[in-house]
Formats: C-alpha cells, structure tokens, sequence
C-alpha cells in the first residue's frame, strides 16, 4: 500500500523535484497543490499520510495552513514536514510550535528529505495509540486506509463513522463518554449534541450487521464501549442461552 503524500508549494520546481524522487523511491504517490486553500481541501479529500508544507505561499501562509490543519480534527494526526527560505530560529520555533513535526531549510537536499519524510511516518506509527491493524478474525479493520470487514462483508462507513469505531477499538474496553466521543471524532469546537453519537453508533451497527452488538455496547447514562471477542468463542451459543447469563435477562 503506497503512502499518500501531499506537497502545498507554490514553486513547480521544488514540487516537481520532491515528486520525481518520492515516486523514484517506490512506495509513495504524491499529490500537490500550489495554493493554502488548495492544499487544505485536498487534504481533506486525500486523507495524505504525511504533508510536505511550505511556509510562503501565495494567500494563506503555511503557518495559518499548518495551524488550520491541526484544528481539524480530521487532519491534526497528519504528520507535517515544513520548508522554508528563511533559516532563522524564531521561524523554526513558530512552525514548530503550531503542530509541524519537523522542518527543512531550503536549499535542502532531496536524500534529506526523503529521510526526514520516513522520520516523520515512523515516529507517527511508533504513536500508542497509532495500531495500524485491528483482526480478531471476524471484524477487520485498517486504520491507514480507511478498510472495513465484518463477517466477510466489507460495510460502506462514512469518514465519521470510521473515525468513530477507530476511537472505540483503539480504547478497547474502556467506557468512553459521549462528549469524549464528541470532542475526539467532531473535535473541540464543533457545536453539537450527544444525539449525534447516538445517531452515528446505530448507523454503525445497521451497516456492520447483526452482531455488531456484541462489540459496541451500549453503556446506559455514560456512552459506549468495544468489547473485544474471544474469536475462539464465535461458534458458541449466544449468551442468552448460557447460564451465566440468563439470570440477567428477564
Ligand atoms: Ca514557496
């Protein structure tokens, strides 16, 4: 699977140099904009692994672009390496200081580059938090690329719906509260109302099938919670049928 790049540069040289390497090294496939404004909307589209984010550009400087990226909640994950023509501390500070994850002074060398790009990727990857892959046999998913499968069938979630069930495996076990939820899938000053995870975890459920139960469970009065399965269980009754259970269940 080719790691998404997306180059926001005004100058078709450098974009055409930084793009004739990446692609070179396999492995990659870049996308670039020219513009702030376009490079925001594409990576909203592109969901890139890594932005390659230069500081002057026509309209929207990289700083603002930078600082509008990590206020989304969709694209503040995304790693950004920034360029520069200016050298001096207090620029490397400040782009640092608003979310980049590293920083390149031109002229730069392109190995240097490509080397500060993997950097970037791995420390991402190295992340708690960041598991790429979740497989108990019967629900799969990959985080990276945005892959849903349960019980053979691969659902159509939409981009909030994934992030949703992203949050609630990747804190397997843990009850997470709805304005938890919120504030991790809608971020912080998206004006809404709990409702709206309700809404999205029976969305959830309805395109997952029946079972899907089993792992979202509903936590009265406080939100949700993903139960992992024991996949060796899966050919055993359901647990009305237990003993355990069937105390419980009027
Ligand atoms: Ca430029």
């Amino acid at each position: 699977m080719k790691k998404r790049i997306l180059i926001i540069e005004d100058d078709k040289d450098i974009v055409e140099a930084i793009r004739y390497n990446l692609e070179k090294e396999r492995g990659f496939s870049v996308r670039s904009a020219q513009t702030g404004d376009e490079g925001l909307s594409l990576a909203l589209e592109e969901r890139p692994h890594l932005i390659i984010l230069d500081i002057g550009l026509p309209g929207l400087s990289g700083y603002e672009v930078c600082r509008m990226l990590r206020r989304d909640a969709e694209t503040r994950d995304i790693p950004i390496v920034m360029l520069t023509a200016r050298g001096s501390e207090s620029d490397k500070v400040l782009g640092l200081e608003l979310g980049a994850d590293d920083y390149l002074t031109k002229p730069f060398g392109i190995r240097e580059l490509i080397a500060r790009v993997r950097a970037a990727m791995r420390r991402k990857e190295g992340e708690p938090g960041a598991m790429e892959v979740f497989d108990d046999g019967k629900l799969y998913l990959h985080f990276g690329d945005y892959v849903v499968r349960f019980n053979g069938r691969e659902p159509k979630l939409t981009f909030k719906e994934f992030s949703l069930l992203k949050l609630l495996v990747q804190n397997a076990g843990r009850v997470l509260s709805r304005d938890k939820i919120l504030d991790a899938v809608w971020g912080y000053n998206y004006f809404s109302e709990s409702r709206t995870v309700d809404v999205h975890i029976r969305r959830i459920r309805k395109k997952l099938g029946p079972k899907a139960e089993n792992y979202i469970e509903t936590v009265i009065g406080v939100g949700y919670r993903f139960r992992l399965q024991n996949p060796g269980l899966q050919t055993s009754p359901s647990p009305s049928n237990s003993k355990s259970q069937a105390t419980s269940v009027p």
